[in-house]
């Protein structure tokens, strides 16, 4: 507990009764600060206001009523579990109600009370009564609150905690919140002021009430979205750039053969869309406006040539260029990608890791700095201040949502001429199959090619779903696998059988909570180690563990030998999510996979079906849910990501696929990215016109704007 003022951005243990504890298990729900709680705004509501009498008490309906206690409530039983209850009547009937575990039901309520009651009938034997009801002293229910918020939730916290802890929060800051949405939008739309809104949500006294609530904090969320995104992180500027390329059949013929060697290494013919991409990116380079083109493209359809031959282009231009890749395991694999491809041009590539040891870096940051280097692959590392570029024209961002936001920023400033760089071109890498409405929002004026070719020869990965996780079936597949001398991945959900935080991302999602709550135990990492050593198969085939936490050093050594085939069974968490590219592993085995949503399953699977051989994917699980089971059946159907992520939208709503944190995509907590994309339209175009208008009014909203942004989505973007 401070003592200071609680504000918007205080963490929540600055509120009475949020302890610790409790705060490590907001965070899940990624609430850490205030604001976050106030805005966390509940996914549905119970409406309890529709009261009828005892009379209607049919097993398994759920009722309200107001009624009399007639017996006293007793313990029925001697045991310390014993249910308390008692009876009431309200002239229609009479109905017994049944306490387990609270204990202190037996002083709250005497013969005689006025109550209002909502539960949900059974029956024992001919026996009608609720167990567990709520049960308010009433005599009406007016003085009630009886539309009741049902919040996403994580183990351990319940609707009733968020609800009183928002409630808290705000008497506490509500005069706080700046105000985001301009007058003339405010009036057009008719839209209740910030404070309502978060109080309807929060305790609405009907869901019209509700309704209201959300209808303007959408508003905010995409005001927020769109504007915050183009001023707060924008990507693209007016800034002038040098072209950088010139028409191939203008090259000089020294360029026009150095661009030759690099085409004859691919050993392979680009698809279709792959050369559409490049020449979208080549026409953009031509230009004077910097490049900001989005390249999208499923898992394994070859994004990583499509950028190596850009930096090559810009290379054979004499320029230099960067490809970031969020992990060192995947840097390095584009390193060797790079110098494979970029062999016998006359290209320099220099590799630049957090890890990279001292002398080497000062090395490397010479020859950026002197552009003996011009191909330059690497983590964030690249973005430290000290590191300066010769001739910096190009960024390449391989699945850029994976950087924090800090990250980005330096981003930009790379750009901004300080540092003797002027505007760069900027090209995103993503394999998230984003919708264009979306895309806009997100990205601004970001163009975008996409690749939905797949490569030929590629043989669709078979998806077949075990309903176990333990089991001979999973080592004999396993092992016919390894006797043609491929190699498999195995992927657990966690890393030891200590470790409980099982695939938070996606915790968010109660149908995932629901599997996660339904058999609580996952195999880890380790086990299935053990269980491999066990059933003889380690010491035939070479196994290791990769996960997350290990040293730098010892994940790029394991990958190093999982990649020159030594080692046959990769067993890992979802760090090999990304990028990993060994076309010999054919098989994969995700062990509990009900715990993974399906942009995760979809991403996990694509590290197979990388070379030309028949790649089987298998989802082991014990899950009996229907949720869990239809997103495994959706799994074995259908192996394109776009159609996946198609499909899951007409199935579930945004969710699943986009609703999660791992695509960069901010959770939205009121507005429906998808449905709601006209809306921000209006919304934006308001605020920008407010902005070119300029004046007093303008610069508040600007302050105001950036305020909101940091608070509800800057600091959470691009956790790694
Ligand atoms: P992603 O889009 O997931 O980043 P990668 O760029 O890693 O995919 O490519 C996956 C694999 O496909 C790599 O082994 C790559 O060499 C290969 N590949 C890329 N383009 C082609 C192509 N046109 N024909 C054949 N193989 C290709
Ligand atoms: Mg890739």
């Amino acid at each position: 507990m401070s003592t200071g003022k609680v504000t918007l951005g205080s963490p929540v243990t600055a509120l009475y009764g949020v302890g610790e504890e409790a705060a490590k298990k907001l965070a899940r729900l990624e609430i850490s600060t205030v604001f976050d709680l106030i805005s966390f705004i509940p996914r549905r509501y119970n409406d309890w206001s529709d009261v009828t009498s005892i009379e209607c008490c049919e097993e398994g309906r759920e009722i309200s009523f107001l009624g009399t206690v007639t017996t006293a409530p007793v313990r029925k039983g001697f045991k310390k579990q014993s249910p308390v209850a008692f009876y009431v009547s309200d002239g229609t009937g009479r109905i017994e109600l049944s306490y387990f575990n609270a204990p202190y039901i037996i002083d709250k309520f005497m013969v005689g009370d006025k109550i209002f009651v909502h539960g949900t009938v059974s029956y024992y034997g001919v026996h009608a009564q609720i167990v567990n009801p709520f049960c308010e002293k009433a005599a009406s229910t007016d003085e009630l609150r009886l539309v009741r918020p049902v919040y996403h939730l994580t183990a351990g916290i319940t609707s009733n905690m968020i609800n009183k802890w928002a409630m808290t929060a705000l008497k506490l800051v509500k005069d706080q919140i700046p105000d985001i949405i301009p007058e003339s939008l405010r009036t057009s739309e008719n839209l209740c002021s910030a404070a309502e809104a978060y109080e309807w949500v929060h305790a609405p006294s009907s869901l019209s009430e509700a309704a209201e609530g959300r209808r303007r904090i959408a508003f905010e969320e995409l005001i927020l979205l769109g504007i915050g995104m183009k001023y707060f992180m924008a990507t693209g500027g007016p800034d002038e750039v040098a072209p950088i390329v010139i028409p191939t059949s203008k090259l000089s013929p020294e360029s026009a053969n150095r661009w030759k060697t690099v085409i004859g290494n691919l050993g392979f013919n680009l698809t279709g869309d792959q050369k559409k991409a490049i020449a979208d990116i080549q026409h953009d380079l031509m230009g004077s406006k910097p490049m900001n083109r989005l390249v999208q493209g499923d898992v394994g359809s070859g994004k990583t040539a499509v950028a190596i031959l850009t930096m090559a282009m810009a290379a054979i231009m004499g320029k230099q260029s960067v490809l970031l890749a969020p992990t060192s395991v995947l840097a390095k694999q584009h390193y060797d990608s790079a110098c494979a491809l970029l062999k016998n041009s006359d290209i320099n590539v220099a590799l630049l890791l957090g890890k990279t040891k001292a002398s080497l870096k000062k090395e490397i940051k010479t020859q950026l700095r002197e552009g003996e280097a011009s191909v330059i692959i690497g983590t964030h590392a690249v973005l430290t201040d000290d590191v300066q570029f010769n001739d910096l024209s190009l960024v390449i961002a391989d699945e850029q949502h994976r950087f924090g936001v800090k990250q980005r920023e330096k981003l930009l400033i790379s750009r901004d001429g300080s540092d003797g760089i002027n505007a760069v071109h900027n090209l995103v890498m993503t394999a998230t199959p984003i919708p264009r409405t979306l895309a806009m929002v997100i990205y601004g004026d970001m163009a975008t090619s996409v690749i939905r070719e797949k490569p030929a020869g590629r043989k669709e990965i078979q998806t077949h779903f075990l309903p176990y996780t333990d089991g001979q079936d999973i080592y004999n597949v396993l092992l016919a696998k390894l006797r043609k001398n491929e190699q498999a991945y195995i992927v657990c959900p966690r890393i030891d059988d200590d470790s409980e935080v099982v695939a938070p991302d996606e915790f968010y999602f109660d149908d995932l909570l629901e599997s996660v709550n339904e058999k609580p135990e996952a195999v880890s990492v380790k086990t299935m180690k053990k269980r491999l050593d066990d059933h003889g198969i380690s010491s035939q085939y070479e196994t290791a563990v990769l996960y997350g936490s290990m040293k730098e050093s010892a994940k790029l050594e394991v990958m190093e030998r999982f990649l020159s085939g030594e080692i046959k069974i990769l067993i890992s968490t979802t760090v090999i999510e990304v990028g990993v590219n060994n076309p010999n592993a054919t098989m994969m085995m995700i062990m509990n996979a009900e715990r993974f949503g399906l942009s995760t399953l979809h991403q996990l699977r694509g590290r197979i079906g990388r070379g030309d051989k028949q790649s089987y994917c298998v989802l082991c699980s014990d899950s009996k849910t229907e949720q869990a089971l239809s997103r495994m059946k959706l799994m074995c159907e259908c192996s394109d990501g776009f159609e996946l992520a198609g499909k899951d939208l007409e199935l579930r709503g945004p969710g699943d696929f986009f609703g999660t944190r791992q695509h960069g995509i901010p959770t939205l907590r009121a507005a429906n990215l998808f449905t709601d994309a006209p809306l921000a339209k209006v919304a934006c175009d308001e605020v920008n016109k407010l902005f070119e208008r300029g004046g007093k009014e303008a610069s508040d909203l600007m302050g105001n704007i950036g305020t909101m942004f940091r608070l509800r989505f800057a600091d959470k973007m691009g956790t790694l």
